[in-house]
C-alpha cells in the first residue's frame, strides 16, 4: 500500500545455513544492499544469531524462528525470549505452520509464545493460514480468523501477523494478489476488534512462494504490509531482487 506502516521483508531461513555460511551471507548482502524504504529482517537459526547483526548491512534486523513459552528452567532444547533478545533479536516467528504441523503447536501455545516474546521486548510475527482442504471448501476466511483469535489471546499490539496459506508454502503456488488481500483485509478487521484504531498501524504480511517477480504486486495490496519469505530468502541475489522491486 502507499500509506500505513513501513513495508517489512521478513526472511525465514528455516533450517538452512551454518553459522559460517550465515555470516558470509551477511557480508555478501552488505556488498549490494542500499538502505531504502523497506525494512529487512533475517530470521536465522538461533545458533547463528550471535554476531549476525554485525555482519549484516546497517539497519537490517535479526530475529528467531521460534521461542519458548516459558521464562527459563527445565525445558531441554528450548530457547528463551531473553536469550534471543540478548543476541539482538527484534522479531521472532511464532506459530509457523511447520511448528504447528510437526510439533503440535496449538493456538494456545502460539499465544503463550507471543506473550512471552513481548514480555522481553521482542515483536512476535504470528503466523496463520489455511490448508488446501479448507481453501477448496471456500472456508479460508472463517478458518484463518478463528486461528488468529486463538493465537492472539492476551497478546498486546506489538505484533506482526503473517498470513501464510499452507498450500502456498514452498510449493511455488502463490496466492493471487487478490487472495492475499482478501485475507489481509479480514485479518485487519479482526485486529481492529482487538486493538481498535491501532490496527491501522500494524503490519499484516503475506507468505507463501514469494519471490522477486511477485513481491511487488502482493505488497501493493491495501492491507498487505510486507512478506514473509522462505525459499527466496536464501540467496542474496533474490533478496536484493525483492528489496529493489519494492
Ligand atoms: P516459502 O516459505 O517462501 O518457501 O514458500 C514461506 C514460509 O514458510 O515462511
Amino acid at each position: 500500500p502507499t500509506s500505513g506502516p513501513r513495508t517489512l521483508l521478513a526472511l525465514n531461513w528455516k533450517m538452512n545455513k551454518t553459522t559460517t555460511e550465515a555470516r558470509a551471507w551477511g557480508r555478501e548482502l552488505a556488498g549490494g544492499f542500499e538502505r531504502g524504504d523497506v525494512e529487512v529482517a533475517v530470521m536465522a537459526p538461533a545458533i547463528s544469531l550471535p554476531g549476525l547483526k554485525e555482519s549484516l548491512p546497517g539497519g537490517v534486523d535479526v530475529g528467531g524462528q521460534d521461542v519458548s513459552a516459558h521464562e527459563s528452567g527445565a525445558y531441554t532444547g528450548e530457547i528463551s525470549a531473553a536469550m534471543l533478545r540478548d543476541v539482538h533479536a527484534t522479531y521472532v516467528i511464532v506459530g509457523h505452520s511447520e511448528r504447528r504441523e510437526y510439533h503440535g503447536e496449538t493456538d494456545a501455545v502460539v499465544a503463550a509464545k507471543a506473550r512471552q516474546a513481548q514480555a522481553h521486548g521482542l515483536t512476535p510475527i504470528v503466523c496463520v493460514g489455511e490448508g488446501l482442504e479448507v481453501r477448496e471448501r471456500g472456508e479460508q476466511v472463517a478458518y484463518t480468523l478463528a486461528q488468529l483469535r486463538g493465537s492472539l489471546d492476551g497478546v498486546a499490539e506489538n505484533v506482526v501477523v503473517a498470513y501464510e496459506p499452507v498450500w502456498a508454502i514452498g510449493t511455488g503456488k502463490t496466492a493471487t494478489a487478490d487472495d492475499a488481500e482478501e485475507l489481509a483485509a479480514a485479518i485487519r478487521g479482526a485486529l481492529r476488534e482487538q486493538y481498535g484504531e491501532l490496527a491501522a498501524g500494524l503490519r499484516v504480511l503475506y507468505g507463501g512462494s514469494v519471490k522477486p517477480d511477485n513481491v511487488a504486486s502482493i505488497c501493493a495490496q491495501p492491507n498487505v504490509n510486507g512478506a514473509l519469505v522462505g525459499g527466496a530468502s536464501l540467496k542474496v541475489d533474490d533478496v536484493l531482487g525483492m528489496v529493489n522491486a519494492l
